[in-house]
């Protein structure tokens, strides 16, 4: 997300609050869920997954914010991607 568009994430929790926003995030979080569970169950529709992940992506960075936990999120998403890709390399490695 750039910051043009933290920004803009920024006004919607000053103008919204922070309360509203954080359900408007488990909404979106909801719709989204139900979107992939949907796909997940053979009525695929890519431009409504896209735009449910591109609102979930809005209220994320919100909550981010909200929180003040921009740096430790990426602190768990690069620990989270290291343990995949160990376990990625378990299951590679096992197969050959
Ligand atoms: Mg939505």
């Amino acid at each position: 997300m750039n910051n043009t568009q933290r920004k803009i994430c920024e006004d919607a929790i000053d103008i919204f609050g922070a309360h509203h926003q954080i359900i408007k995030a488990a909404e979106e979080l909801a719709e989204l869920s139900q979107q992939v569970l949907k796909a997940a169950n053979g009525d695929v529709n890519k431009g409504h997954i896209a735009e449910e992940i591109a609102d979930v992506e809005i209220m994320l960075e919100q909550l981010k914010i909200i929180f003040d936990r921009r740096v430790s999120v990426e602190a768990q998403v690069d620990s989270k991607l290291d343990r995949l890709q160990r376990k990625i390399n378990k299951i590679v490695k096992g197969a050959v």
